[in-house]
This record gives C-alpha cells, structure tokens and sequence, in this order.
C-alpha cells in the first residue's frame, strides 16, 4: 500500500471484447450498465415485432426461450452437430458446415443482465421471466451441450455419450465470455465439477416450456 499508481496510462488494455475480469475498472461498470440497457432495448423491439404481439407483463420463462434462440442467428461460435467429423474438436483442422451460434457464456450473461433490467425498470422478481427454472435449465443445457460439441478438455476424458440433447439443441458454443459479472463465474464453476450433471442429460421438459 505505498504508492497508488499515478497513472495508468501503461496498463494493459487489451480492449478484448472477450472479457477480462482482471480489469476490473469503474469503466466496465458503465460498459455493464450501458450493454445492459442496449439488451433491453434489443428485448422491447423483440416483443415489439412478435408475433402475434407480446407485452412485457405477458412474458414467460418460454418466451425467453424464444428469445434467446431467435438470437442464435447473430451468433459467432461455431457448433458442431453431432454428425460433424470436428464434433468434440476443439481445434478443427478444416472447415465445416455446422452453423454459428451465440456463446453459452454470452447468453448467460444476457440473461443475467436482463433479469436485473426487468427488476430496474418496476417489474417485479416473482414474475421475472428471466429467472424462470426454463430459462436456467436451458442455459444449463446450452452449456452442456456446447461443452460436448467443442470437446473441453474435462469432457475427453469420458467417453462418448448419447446425444440426444445435442440433436434438439445443438446451440451455441462454450466460450467463457464472461462479459457480465458474476453469473456465470459459478456457472463456470459449476461446469468444471459439473460432469455428472453433464451425464444427466437435462432434456428440456416440453411442459415447461408451456
Ligand atoms: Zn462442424
């Protein structure tokens, strides 16, 4: 505790956009605030174009659903299907024709900033969508999924499993981009112990999506 740093012109800033906890700043504070209200204003102009028309008040945890896979479409992370020879390659040597997906970590942080943004703007956490047990359970299941289809290291060490759950989502990408705070630190955590609940297969219950 002797000399706080006068400047901090010489730091490192990287500027990734993929995140850096490290950097802990009042500007990432802002950025936070300023990507969340962007992601509110992307949800209003979704219920806005729904079809047929959806209000806020009306919004359930399938609607979210919804909501995050209509945004797999802007997504950057390729996923491997589970026909795809890379499938389970973290580093495939060649192309292929498996679509892109928006980041397991990128959704997570969405959803948390969200949840926080529909209690900010008067809505109430009981009736948050956001942080309905479907939404959790799809993220769980995202992440599950996009772990197997990139072939994270823990998951080499098992063997191949049934991919059921692949089928019906083949979503997005791991990828630790943890733009958002905290959420998904223990979602991480969760993953890295998480084997076993990788084996359980969370097969999204249809009547909850109802
Ligand atoms: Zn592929």
């Amino acid at each position: 505790m002797s000399a706080p740093p006068r400047y901090n012109s010489s730091s490192p800033t990287s500027d990734s956009s993929s995140g850096n906890p490290k950097l802990v700043a009042p500007s990432s504070l802002s950025r936070y605030e300023s990507q969340k209200r962007r992601d509110w204003n992307t949800f209003g102009q979704y219920l806005k174009n729904h079809k047929p028309p959806l209000v806020l008040s009306r919004c359930s945890g399938a609607h979210i659903l919804e909501f995050l896979r209509y945004l797999d479409q802007f997504g950057k992370t390729k996923v491997h299907g589970g026909v795809c020879p890379f499938f389970g390659h973290p580093h495939p040597p060649a192309p292929c024709p498996c679509p892109l997906r928006q980041a397991w970590g990128s959704l997570d942080a969405l959803v948390g900033r969200l949840r926080a943004a529909f209690e900010e703007n008067g809505g109430r956490p009981e009736t948050n969508p956001f942080g309905a047990r479907a939404v959790r359970l799809y993220l769980r299941e995202v992440r599950d999924s996009q772990a197997k289809a990139r072939g994270i290291a823990y998951e080499k060490k098992k063997r191949k499993k049934p991919l059921k759950q692949q089928q019906q989502q083949q979503q997005q990408q791991m990828e630790m981009q943890a733009v958002g705070g905290g959420v998904e630190e223990e979602a991480a955590g969760l993953m890295l112990v998480g084997s076993s609940a990788a084996r359980g297969s969370i097969i999204l219950p249809l009547s909850v999506l109802n």
